[in-house]
Order: C-alpha cells, then sequence, then structure tokens
C-alpha cells in the first residue's frame, strides 16, 4: 500500500480527542494504513510536542504501528478558511491526502470553499462530521460544492453508527438468514422503535449541542441510518453503489407519519437526580442559550411508504438524562390471527430487538411453558455480541483509507434526511409544537402511536 497523510483540520477539538484519535490508533495497532502520516492543525499555537502528547494520549493501549505514527505526527498551525494556509498543509502531505473536516460546520463550509484555490494531491479524500449542513438546501449547497473538489466516491459524510458492529449487524440478521425477513413486513409487523435513550446528560458539551438539539444531533443522522438498514431491500452486493442505492430508495420513501402536532414531540429536561447525581434545569447548564429552546428529547413517527412498510408507523426517538437508559430498535409483531381456546395467558407480543449498547439481540415470544401446560408464558431466545474488532470511528477510517464509500452518507441521502425532518424543525420554530420539560432522571414524554 502507498504512503497516505491524514491531515486533522480542527485536531485540538473534543471530537478528536474522544472518538477520532481512539478510532486511528485502533485501526493502526489492528496493522491497517502502513506507512500513514499524521498532520494536526488548528489556529492554536501548539507544537509537534503537544500534539504528539495528544495522540499518545488518545490512542491509550496502543501497538507499535500506531506508536510510531504518533511519534512521527506532526503539528501546524493554520487558520483553515485562509486558501494559503490550506496550501501550506497539503504542501506536506506524502501521497494521496485524506482531509478530515473535525470543525464547527460553519468553519467546514468555509474551509471547503477556501480549498477550491488549492491543487488537491490525486487521490484525496475528503470526511466531513455531521451535521451535515442545517437543512436539505444547504446540504445541497455544500454538496454542489464538494463535487467542484473531489468526486463523490471521495466524498465521506460520516455517520459512525454505520461503523458500530450491532448496527451492521442488521444485514446479517436480515439478508443472510431464512426465518427473519419473509415476516419483516406490514402483513406482520405492527409497528418498530428505533430509540436511543441516555443517562448522560450535557456533559459540558453545550457549545456543540445546545446549536443542535436531540433531533439533528441523533434522529436525523444515526437512527435515520438504522432506519434505512431496518426496511431497505436486499442488496445484490455489499458493493458501495448497490447498498447505498438500496439505503437512498427507502429513504425517498420515508416521510412525517402526520401533522408535527400529533407526530413530533420535543422536550427538554428540567433539574432531577440521575444515577445519583443532581442535575440542574437544561436551561441553566453552563453554555447554554436558554432562548434558543434546544430540545433534549425528541420523538418523531414516520412513515415508510414502501409496498412491505406502507402502514406502520416507525417510532424514532432519543433523549438526554433518561433515567432508564434504553438504545435499541424494537420491531412488535402482529398478535397471532386467532389463539385456540384452552391456550391462557397469552397476552405478550412477539418482539425482536437490537441493542446498540450493551450489543444484544432478543427475541421475545410465548411458549407452552413449565407447570400448567395449557397455561402460556413469555420467554426471550438472546444472544449478547462482543464488541466488534474495532470501535465505530476506526471501522469509519477503514472504509476511508481503502477508499471504500460504503459506510459513508452519500450526497442524496444526507439531502434526504434532512427532507424528513423539516417539516418538524418548521413547525417547532413556529412555534406549532410546544416544548414540554421532563425532569431528569424520569423516562421522560412519549408519543401515542397511530396503531
Ligand atoms: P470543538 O469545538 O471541540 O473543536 C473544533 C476544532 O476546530 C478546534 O480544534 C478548533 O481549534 C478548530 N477550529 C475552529 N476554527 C478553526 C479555523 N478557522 N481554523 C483551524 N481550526 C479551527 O468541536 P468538536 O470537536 O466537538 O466537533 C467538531 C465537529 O465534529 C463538529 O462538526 C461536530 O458537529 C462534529 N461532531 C462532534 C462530536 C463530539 O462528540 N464532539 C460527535 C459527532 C460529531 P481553534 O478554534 O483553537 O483553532
Amino acid at each position: 500500500m502507498t504512503d497516505q497523510t491524514l491531515i486533522i483540520l480542527g485536531a485540538s477539538g473534543d471530537l478528536t480527542a474522544r472518538l477520532l484519535l481512539p478510532g486511528l490508533g485502533a485501526l493502526l495497532t489492528a496493522g491497517h494504513v502502513p506507512g500513514l502520516t499524521l498532520i494536526g492543525a488548528a489556529t492554536d499555537d501548539w507544537d509537534d510536542a503537544r500534539w504528539r502528547q495528544r495522540v499518545h494520549d488518545s490512542f491509550g493501549e496502543a501497538g507499535p504501528a500506531a506508536v510510531d505514527v504518533a511519534g512521527r505526527a506532526r503539528w501546524i498551525t493554520a487558520d483553515v478558511t485562509h486558501t494559503d494556509d490550506l496550501r501550506r498543509l497539503l504542501g506536506e502531505a506524502r501521497g494521496p491526502a485524506v482531509i478530515f473536516f473535525a470543525l464547527p460546520p460553519a468553519v467546514t463550509a468555509k474551509a471547503c470553499e477556501a480549498l477550491l484555490g488549492v491543487e488537491l494531491p490525486p487521490g484525496t479524500r475528503l470526511v466531513l462530521e455531521k451535521p451535515f449542513g442545517t437543512g436539505s438546501a444547504a446540504a445541497a449547497e455544500l454538496n454542489a460544492l464538494l463535487t467542484r473538489l473531489v468526486p463523490e466516491e471521495r466524498v465521506h459524510r460520516v455517520d459512525h453508527f454505520l461503523g458500530k458492529s450491532t448496527v451492521l449487524n442488521i444485514l446479517g440478521l436480515r439478508f443472510a438468514n431464512r426465518i427473519f425477513e419473509p415476516v419483516l413486513d406490514a402483513t406482520h409487523v405492527e409497528s418498530v422503535e428505533i430509540v436511543f435513550d441516555e443517562n448522560l446528560a450535557l456533559e459540558g458539551r453545550a457549545g456543540y449541542y445546545d446549536k443542535a438539539g436531540a433531533l439533528a444531533d441523533m434522529i436525523q443522522s444515526h437512527l435515520l441510518q438504522i432506519l434505512a438498514l431496518l426496511t431497505m431491500e436486499a442488496p445484490f452486493t455489499l458493493a458501495a453503489a448497490e447498498f447505498r442505492d438500496r439505503k437512498a430508495d427507502v429513504l425517498r420513501a420515508t416521510r412525517l407519519w402526520d401533522d408535527p402536532a400529533t407526530s413530533s414531540l420535543r422536550a427538554r429536561y428540567t433539574a432531577g437526580d440521575l444515577d445519583g447525581r443532581k442535575l440542574p434545569d437544561y436551561a441553566d447548564e453552563p453554555g447554554v442559550d436558554p432562548s434558543r429552546g434546544t430540545e433534549t428529547l425528541a420523538e418523531i413517527v414516520l412513515a415508510v411508504d414502501t409496498w412491505r412498510w406502507a402502514g406502520v408507523p416507525f417510532r424514532l426517538r432519543s433523549g438526554k438524562a433518561v433515567g432508564d437508559s434504553r438504545k435499541e430498535a424494537v420491531i412488535t409483531f402482529k398478535r397471532p390471527p386467532r389463539v385456540p381456546d384452552g391456550l391462557r395467558g397469552c397476552d405478550q407480543q412477539d418482539r425482536l430487538r437490537i441493542g446498540f449498547g450493551p450489543d444484544h439481540l432478543a427475541l421475545d415470544f410465548n411458549i407452552n411453558g413449565p407447570g400448567d401446560p395449557f397455561e402460556l408464558d413469555p420467554v426471550t431466545l438472546g444472544a449478547d455480541f462482543g464488541q466488534g474488532d474495532l470501535p465505530a470511528y476506526g471501522e469509519v477510517l477503514r472504509g476511508v483509507f481503502a477508499d471504500d464509500p460504503t459506510l459513508s452518507v452519500r450526497a442524496d441521502t444526507a439531502e434526504q434526511c434532512w427532507r424528513i425532518v423539516e417539516p418538524v424543525i418548521d413547525a417547532w420554530h413556529s412555534g406549532a409544537v410546544p416544548l414540554r420539560e421532563y425532569p431528569a432522571g424520569s423516562s421522560g414524554p412519549t408519543l401515542p402511536l397511530p396503531l
């Protein structure tokens, strides 16, 4: 493999330290990307030694290949909205460059414009973080700009949930078994929930989160990607073009179930106890501007208007500071058409649950259990998966370095994901959906499903 250079723009930031570098360290330790040069850049007046220390600390327990990359890492102080600074940075690249925009979204857009004035080395890849734009029009504008820089296949829009082993397990579960796929449709499924409720609160991240909120932070990005994997038709191959086409098909067919007033919910936490911690009102957290009305819990109900899924409600929900941490997709099956008289106690609906942390798979159903042979008992068949070999960011970076966009979000899909939530954003901005409140540590409000 030829030499490559990873240039991280925004290398002194939170994402770089907490997610990107640990993922890179694991990837290098596993023997991928030999010959990598790592360059960090931001406006901070750091030097090579300070950057190497940051890389070393974030890599954690790393193997010799990662230690070697950390020891050779270079720091370049640069304002990446300036073309001259970007030219200077790219001049240091050995081999094809991977430019990772770990920048505030507004700075990313300016940096892309500034890159237009730089001759990019052949094979350059651009890696962009969420949120990708602020709506479908802004995403389309950014997409148009990016295609002037590199071909679409070399633009990697990161959704690191696509690098999570349990999320990818949806593909094996659905398409490598005979027993599940035939019943995953509107004939058999009553509803689907994709929930990511965390017992983490703001945790000092107001700078990012207060401008994003739960809808943009989780639902518009990660949870819609999970919905796509759960609802897409079987791809012929997992090659990038085919896989991304099938995801795009189903997202194009996805819309809000009904009016935002009945199909969306927004709320923010107030003071409360969370796992023994006393939390203040979200509005009183340092760095929060309460007048923004940012939601810390969002829920929407969607319809997937395909032959397979028409009529099945999909509830997508994510909340912070929720007492009952729940991260799972739950497929609830309809009741059997009739249970023979004499079989008693059959009140549990069959459910297939896919957990995203802890990672597990569970199938809940009824059998004639022990004791009275005609009394039904609920049982659960379960499987726990260990972590994948790589953390999610490592998996995503593996695709980037291999020039494989399979796990990246394609331009049209990024726009579709905004199109799906835009009626909700508009209704929330206009005040048509009130901002509700829930005490930190409670389970938070929810919407009735249209069954
Ligand atoms: P931070 O604010 O922590 O870091 C931003 C970085 O950008 C800093 O290094 C900052 O350094 C640098 N920067 C800002 N302006 C410039 C400039 N003109 N030239 C050079 N560097 C600049 O943000 P995060 O790391 O949290 O987020 C980065 C991106 O990742 C965002 O798009 C965010 O939405 C996304 N993201 C973040 C996650 C997280 O957990 N943090 C999770 C998922 C996505 P300085 O200003 O000193 O130059």
